[in-house]
């Protein structure tokens, strides 16, 4: 038999024993990310995007007074003939508004415009469609109506004292709308996070610069820039630090001091060059995480001072993964916002995919609506962690579980849509 080196655990191993799993590596973010206290109190369109601080009671009814939801007559309802056509005689307007002064009796009806407040002495609206005026300007109406028609009543969307908007919520173009409804000018908003991000590494180099031999270019702060900027955070971008105890210190120390959360790219694998490491139990705690998914298996989570901070990997692609499945949760809870898992929807795969059992992976896909009203996906080529057109081709994660051993063409799988925004 020819001699072999007996292999140490690595990343190209499907499965090891000290891995955490997905939802494992979760719980821990949850607990130990502490959400930011301090509030600010803006005008309501500087709220969006932001997590309201405080559950929003309604002041008064929506809509405040009950109004026509047509164009049409408002009338008592029970002063119509029981059978056949009742002529009225027109006695005014009520438009959004100018509301009608005065009260209609039995034989009479107003005139009534969308949003007009319902007149005294009427119960219902009779749309203009289902109405005539006779040559003398009688307005004749048939039996077929019922008290309440075409009325939007008092509080109908919102009641007064009711919740319309819980603490803990992420305010959306909808939520500004209800509020500014409401009359309500000004929220008490959660602060924004602040977070700072920096890329390690000896062979990094900025845009901008003809490559030297041996080196290539720092893309991780752009994608990390990308995916920051479409949240509700402030960011600081620290640059490229490189592989030395001394100046990842100096660059963990100084984040720390700005940064709610802190991030950095590479330098967490067991290779040579892992500087994070003792420079992290120099200045703070640190816990190096397994987590038994596919690409992104190493991530180091610690805490410096108030801040914490979480080490990626420095595979281009690792980075894009880790960020959806535990950058945004952290985030989440940082900015004071209820956690929430994304959204799988069941797609049929286009293409066979390769996968041990073993670890939860997250291939790239292109989703498209089939003819049959079902998603079907397809990969975008080569899958390796290091592959980062494979993520800007893609429009979604195809999920598969840590069990599945492959996937034929026509199986079913889970996918994710990409969504950087929060
Ligand atoms: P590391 O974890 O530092 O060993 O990095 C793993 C791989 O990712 C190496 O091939 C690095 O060259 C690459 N890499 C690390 N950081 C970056 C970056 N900022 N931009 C592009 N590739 C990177
Ligand atoms: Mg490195």
């Amino acid at each position: 038999m020819t001699e072999k080196i007996a292999t140490q655990p690595s990343c190209a191993d499907p499965f090891d024993g000290e891995s955490i799993s997905l939802d494992e590596a979760l719980t821990r973010i949850g607990e130990r990310v502490v959400p930011v206290h301090a509030c600010e109190r803006l005008p309501i369109r500087e709220c969006l995007g932001r997590v309201n601080n405080e559950a929003v009671k309604s002041p008064h009814n929506v809509p405040p007074h009950p109004n026509s939801a047509m164009d049409g007559f408002a009338v008592a309802a029970g002063s119509l003939q029981a059978e056949g056509i009742t002529e009225l005689d027109e006695i005014g307007a009520a438009y959004a508004g100018v509301p009608f002064d005065g009260s209609a009796e039995a034989g009479q009806c107003v005139r009534i415009m969308t949003g007009a407040l319902i007149p005294d002495g009427t119960d219902a609206v009779i749309m203009q469609e289902q109405a005539e005026v006779d040559a003398s300007g009688r307005v004749r109406v048939d039996a077929d109506h019922r008290v309440g028609e075409n009325i939007r009543q008092a509080g109908e969307d919102v009641r007064q004292g009711e919740v319309v908007i819980d603490a803990g919520v992420r305010l959306s173009p909808a939520d500004l709308g209800v509020l500014a409804s409401l009359g309500i000018a000004q929220l008490q908003v959660k602060r924004k996070p602040v977070v700072a991000f920096f890329s390690t590494g000896d062979e990094l180099m900025p845009v901008g610069e003809p490559l030297e031999p041996g080196k290539i270019y720092d893309s991780n702060r752009y994608t990390l820039h990308g995916m920051l900027s479409r949240m509700a955070v402030d960011i600081i971008d620290l640059g490229v630090v490189r592989d030395d105890p001394e100046a990842m210190r100096d660059a963990l120390e100084s984040a720390a001091g700005q940064a709610d959360l802190i991030l950095s790219t590479g330098g967490v694998s067991v290779g040579e060059a892992d500087y994070i490491k003792p420079a992290l139990e120099e200045i703070g705690s640190t816990e190096f995480w397994k987590i038994a998914i596919k690409p992104g298996r190493p991530l180091t989570l610690g805490q410096i001072g108030a801040s914490i901070f979480m080490g990626l990997p420095g595979n281009p692609v690792a980075v894009m993964v880790t960020f959806s499945q535990f950058v945004v949760p952290a985030i989440e809870v940082l900015s004071g916002a209820s956690l929430k898992r994304p959204a799988l929807f069941r797609a049929r795969a286009l293409d066979a995919l390769r996968k041990k059992p073993g670890r939860y992976e997250f291939q790239r896909g292109i989703a498209t609506l089939a003819d049959n009203g079902e998603w079907q996906v397809g990969k975008t080529g080569k899958q390796g962690s290091g592959i980062l057109t494979s993520m800007s081709r893609a429009n979604c994660f195809i999920v598969l579980p840590d069990e599945v051993d492959g996937v034929a063409s026509g199986d079913e799988v889970h996918i994710q849509f990409f969504d950087w925004s929060l």
